[in-house]
């Protein structure tokens, strides 16, 4: 037997290494099972090289857990390591290279948590003993066995062995039990092990017999050597597609919209399989489903560094021998290969939609909604892939019926092009809420677009510069004469005279949450006798801020409205006739009171006029403000009379009521009370 001391400086590294890593213990595991698989790998290339001459046997590696001796082994049948080659790959690299590792790391201690494997030694995080027993391939080797207990010194032997390869002992350490557990076990297998390309064995199988499930005597493999990613897309079906997700998320019930196949071997290496999921309400959860692996092992689901932001919505696997992951993450992000590859990934993920979408448009639309939120993303984040996007973004009206952007300028180009050469993009937010408005859109012949998804109104801010000469405007912005404003208007069957006392009387009506303004506008004597608009910018610039979570003046404002009265309607024209009769004679004879004002206002006016402040007598000034005084009297005394009388108007009480109701603004109490009045109207 040979005794040594493993060469390192410090007196004792591996306290430090349990320390340092405490809370990432369980990638041990994923360490010594990918080294397995090396070690099978190269076994297999020998041979086909004619190098190993011997038969290379049963392949699988086997992991083995013995609750009693406190055990936990990994074994294989690959190369197998000489006396010498555990010398210098044990005693001298691995644990020079641990010592390396503590020494570049120990102020990040982020980086090494989590991300990056620690090879062999690090099976002392939950060891208090480790054994190697091992035979080399080479023929008149003979099989050795070395053992440390976590101190610098070990020991090395000769031993018998049968069989080439290694297994690699685990006297597991009190504070680890949990790594006798079996489920444990699994778990840690599935998460790290679950596509590696030599066959794993751990338990055995059951079968069902006699009632209850029995173990047998054959292995359990709890893994897929040839996931689909490593197959070559030519050799794939959809359903093989299909199949590889259900693998990767047994718990999802949905079934992919598409999927991407990267394979690229310059200017990187780097295979994989995209998903697009179906997306549900909340979308942070549905982020950090790719899984990112380095030639089959596990190594993260937080690919951020890798793939834009607007990708890690995907699901599926990225495989990269390239991918730079003994680093730390701010190099990640620097990194000049990290940032190729993700181009790359988005350059592929903008060219397979676009084909799908000129291939098969059918699938493609029906796929849209679902896919639309993706698409968006991609636009607003990233300009390369808007450049891309927009030749196969789809726009929906309120029909059903999807457009590309250029589709859709010709569709409404002749009909929707406003009076200053814009083409406006009318849309919906909520088809339920501003039904009448889409069905006013529609008797003009204007087209509406569906765009109340939840990046719909981020979108159109962002994308309306973009778009030059189109502008969107939703359906209630503004009564559909004006909401494209064209040369010729309708005549008004109402004299301003009538429509500044009815101004008053509306006004006297109007609800007392939120701002209202009333206006008069000669409409279609068949559209609405009121209509509630809301200002598309000031309604964009409130949801804005709201989004932004910041308050600003703009989220600080009341929501305001515009009453907008429809002059040429009956009723309109009616409750003018009503009001003329109950009131118009009082308001004639103030009317010529405040007439008379404005002539002696109008005469001192002309005695003004050509003088200088200074020049303008005492005696003028005073008449001035008192004449202005008592026109405001006669105005508020008009304003009363009519607001009194407005007040009792059941039918302008019922108009606006009828307006609001189509707006969805009418609730509670007011809706009860507008129900109660339809009654008595009816009678
Ligand atoms: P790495 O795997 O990163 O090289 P390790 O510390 O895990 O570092 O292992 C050091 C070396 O020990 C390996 O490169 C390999 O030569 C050898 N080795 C480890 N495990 C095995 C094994 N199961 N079979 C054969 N050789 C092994």
């Amino acid at each position: 037997m040979q005794k040594g001391q493993i060469n390192v400086t410090s007196d004792n590294i591996f306290p430090i290494i349990k320390k340092f890593l405490y809370s990432d213990h369980e990638i041990f595991l994923r360490e010594l099972v990918s080294n397995a698989v090396d070690a099978t790998q190269k076994i297999k290339t020998l041979s086909s090289k004619g190098d190993f001459k011997g038969d290379l046997d049963d392949l699988t590696i086997k992991i083995k857990i013995d609750k009693e001796a406190k055990t936990l082994t990994v074994s294989d049948a690959g190369i197998g390591m000489s006396s010498e080659e555990i010398d210098k790959y044990i005693n001298q690299i691995a644990f020079s290279s641990a010592e390396e590792f503590l020494e570049k790391y120990k102020d990040d201690k982020n980086a090494i948590i989590g991300h990056f494997g620690l090879g062999f030694y690090s099976s002392f995080m939950v060891s208090k003993k480790v054994e190697i027993k091992t035979k080399s391939y080479v023929e008149d080797k003979v099989a050795v066995k070395w053992e440390c207990d976590g101190s610098p010194e070990y020991t090395i032997e000769e031993f018998e062995k049968e069989n080439r390869g290694t297994d690699i002992i685990l006297h597991i350490d009190d504070e680890s039990g949990e790594f006798l557990e079996e489920p444990r076990i699994n778990e840690l297998l599935t998460k790290y092990c679950k596509f590696l390309p030599v066959k794993i064995a751990f338990g055995k199988e059951t079968e069902w017999k006699d009632g209850k499930s029995t173990e047998t005597e054959k292995d359990k493999i709890i893994n897929n050597p040839n996931p689909a990613w490593t197959v070559k897309p030519a050799d794939l079906k959809e359903e093989d597609y299909k199949k590889f997700y259900k693998e990767l998320y047994p718990t999802t019930m949905d079934e992919p919209l598409f999927n991407i196949h990267l394979n690229v071997d310059y200017p990187f290496n780097l295979t994989g399989i995209l998903y697009f999921p179906v997306l549900k309400n909340n979308i942070e959860i549905q982020k950090n489903k790719i899984q990112l692996y380095s030639r089959q092992v596990f190594i993260t689901d937080s690919v951020e560094e890798i793939v834009p932001e607007f990708l890690t919505l995907l699901h599926g696997v990225i495989d990269s021998p390239d991918i730079p992951l003994n680093v730390s993450r701010s190099f990640l992000q620097s990194d000049t290969n990290v940032k190729k590859i993700s181009n790359h990934i988005t350059k592929k993920v903008a060219d397979r939609l676009n084909n799908i979408f000129k291939k098969d448009r059918d699938t493609f639309e029906k796929k849209w909604d679902d896919l639309k939120i993706f698409v968006q993303y991609g636009m607003l984040s990233n300009e390369k892939f808007y450049e891309k996007a927009k030749k196969f973004f789809l726009f929906k009206n309120t029909e059903g019926k999807y457009f590309t952007i250029e589709e859709y300028e010709k569709l409404v180009k002749t009909n929707q092009t406003d009076k200053d050469k814009n083409i406006i993009f009318l849309y919906t937010n909520d088809a339920d809420a501003q039904y009448s408005f889409i069905e006013q859109a529609k008797t003009k012949g204007y087209d509406v677009l569906e765009m109340g998804g939840q990046l719909d109104s981020h979108f159109i801010n962002t994308v309306e510069p973009k778009l030059t000469g189109k502008r969107f405007s939703r359906v209630d912005a503004d009564v559909i004469e004006k909401i494209i404003a064209k040369e010729d208007g309708f005549e008004s069957k109402l004299s301003s005279y009538e429509e500044a006392n009815l101004t008053a009387v509306f006004k006297s009506q109007v609800p007392k949450q939120g701002t209202f303004f009333v206006n008069f506008e000669p409409m279609d004597k068949n559209a609405n006798p009121v209509l509630i608009t809301q200002n598309e910018f000031m309604r964009r610039m409130k949801d804005m801020s709201k989004l932004g979570g910041q308050p600003n003046y703009y989220g600080d404002l009341a929501d305001s409205y515009n009453l907008v009265v429809n002059s040429n309607h009956e009723l309109i024209v009616r409750i003018s006739k009503q009001t003329e009769e109950a009131v118009g004679e009082e308001i004639a004879v103030i009317k010529q009171k405040i007439d008379a004002v404005t002539k002696d206002e109008e005469a001192l006016e002309v005695l003004k006029k050509d003088k200088k402040e200074e020049e303008i007598p005492q005696e003028e000034k005073d008449k001035a403000d008192e004449l202005s005084e008592k026109k405001r009297d006669l105005e508020n005394e008009k304003e009363e009379l009519l607001t009194k009388y407005g007040k009792e108007n059941k039918l302008v009480n019922q108009v606006i009521d009828l307006g609001l109701l189509a707006n969805n603004l009418l609730k509670g109490k007011a809706l009860t009370e507008f129900v109660k009045r339809s009654i008595e109207l009816i009678d």
